[in-house]
């Protein structure tokens, strides 16, 4: 249950706005989808799927750039055979990660990832997992979450991902000094700046999860304090302080707006200088501005609507209506999570139609009438808006594309004009 929000202002932007509710059919990717981004980040990991071939193919087509690379993700097919229980399934999978690991011996993190097929037949994958870890490479660690799409949506996969590997991180003693932990996967090139940014503001000690190799595993203790740069972690959140570390209460970095308060927050946490804080954001402020002005003449006063399927929603909302100027006709969200949400909400513009959950024709209904310049939606939503004459943006490309952080900024808008401007072309 979502507990009281401290230090909001209770009158600002959305903070008391109501939420419509809804439940019904849904249109979203499972959690299997993280994978086509998580197995870029963490360089020496593999995600072996354990699922049906449907799995494999939805991995295998979101991620079929990956073919003319070594891939670090693959499936391990359960067939009729092991659906009747005719198979040792355990056996199989023994014998599959065993091969694997012989022929693959740049791995050093296993991801067995659990797959509706798997949690169908009760496949005990963490127990798989520690049973592996004991026989394998001792070099090679193995742990197990569940991508299945049964009651979720496609960004829990990193959720699900990361708060497995919390309890295998080392822990900080009480002593040590505090440190900064970033929490969620951000391309490299944006983990950069941010580690430039903090490093300028005088924090010494910032960690990322995921890290990029399996052995550089961030400790964690009482002094850590944690900063979400995804807004879909609620799980790995609660594992984190589970091992005592703190949250700092922040909006996300999209756009010049966010990425500054969410460098705010951190430095307020430690305590840094604020001449110091704004000398290290002033030229990145500047650039984001610059960057987004661009786009800002194309976007104003356009309206957009969010079918809920990333967990992205609200800060891309508040990003396009305060920094854009767009109209936000609705914006929709899988779950809405108030606390860690609870500063995007108070900057959202007051009276933003809010709704949690999905009943696809319900909501299909209200974007015909509202008739908004783009849709941000699923793939499986996109193709009948359009030739409806809806203007769409998948939201999956908003987590395969980097978008965070002040020099992404101006890309980030691009996003969304692209689309309209491909439309007024289509209609000369
Ligand atoms: S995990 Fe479930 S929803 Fe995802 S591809 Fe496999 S069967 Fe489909």
């Amino acid at each position: 249950m979502n507990a009281p929000v401290p230090n909001v202002p209770q009158s600002q932007g959305c903070t008391n706005a109501p939420v419509l509710v809804e439940r019904g059919q849904r249109e979203v990717f499972c959690g299997l989808t993280g994978i086509v981004w998580l197995h870029r980040k963490i360089q020496d990991a593999f995600f072996l799927v354990v699922g049906s071939r449907t799995c494999a193919h939805l991995i295998q087509s979101a991620a079929g750039v990956m073919i003319f690379a070594e891939p670090r993700f693959g499936t391990a097919i359960i067939d009729e055979r092991d659906l009747a229980g005719l198979a040792d399934i355990d056996e199989e999978l023994d014998r599959v990660v065993g091969r694997l690991l012989e022929r693959r011996p740049d791995i050093r993190l296993l991801f067995l990832v659990g797959s509706c097929p798997s949690e169908v037949i009760k496949l005990d994958l963490p127990r798989a997992a520690q049973r592996l870890s004991r026989r394998v490479d001792p070099r090679v660690r193995v742990l197990s979450y569940s991508g299945s799409g049964i009651e979720t949506t496609f960004t829990q996969g990193e959720d699900a991902c990361l708060a497995s590997l919390v309890p295998t991180l080392p822990a900080a003693s009480a002593q040590a000094p505090a440190s900064l932990l970033v929490v969620g996967a951000l391309a490299d090139v944006v983990e950069d700046q941010f580690a430039r940014l903090f490093a300028a503001m005088g924090i010494a000690d910032v960690r990322f999860l995921p890290m990029r190799r399996a052995d550089a595993l961030p400790p964690v203790g009482p002094n850590t304090r944690y900063l979400l740069a995804q807004p879909f972690l609620g799980d790995t959140a609660r594992c984190l302080e589970e091992r005592g570390a703190k949250r700092i209460a922040a909006p996300f970095p999209l756009g010049a707006e966010g990425t500054t308060a969410w460098l705010q927050a951190a430095a307020d946490a430690f305590d840094v200088d604020q001449e110091l804080f704004d000398k290290a954001t002033a030229a990145g402020q500047e650039r984001a501005r610059t960057a987004t002005a661009r786009h800002r003449e194309r976007l104003s006063g356009r309206s957009v609507f969010f079918f809920p399927d990333s967990q992205l929603e609200i800060p891309l909302a508040r990003f396009l209506a305060n920094e854009l100027g767009m109209r936000l006709a609705e914006v929709g969200t899988p779950y809405l999570h108030r606390q860690h949400l609870a500063q995007e909400l108070a900057l959202l513009p007051a009276g933003t139609m809010l709704s949690e959950g999905q009943h696809v024709d319900n909501q299909l209904d209200r974007c015909r009438q509202a008739q908004p310049d783009i849709a941000v939606c699923g793939l499986g939503l996109a193709n009948p808006l359009e030739a409806e004459g809806i203007t769409t943006k998948w939201s999956i490309e908003l987590l395969f594309t980097p978008i965070q952080g002040y020099d992404q900024a101006g890309d980030l808008a691009e996003l969304f004009a692209r689309p309209l401007v491909r439309r007024t072309r289509l209609e000369v």
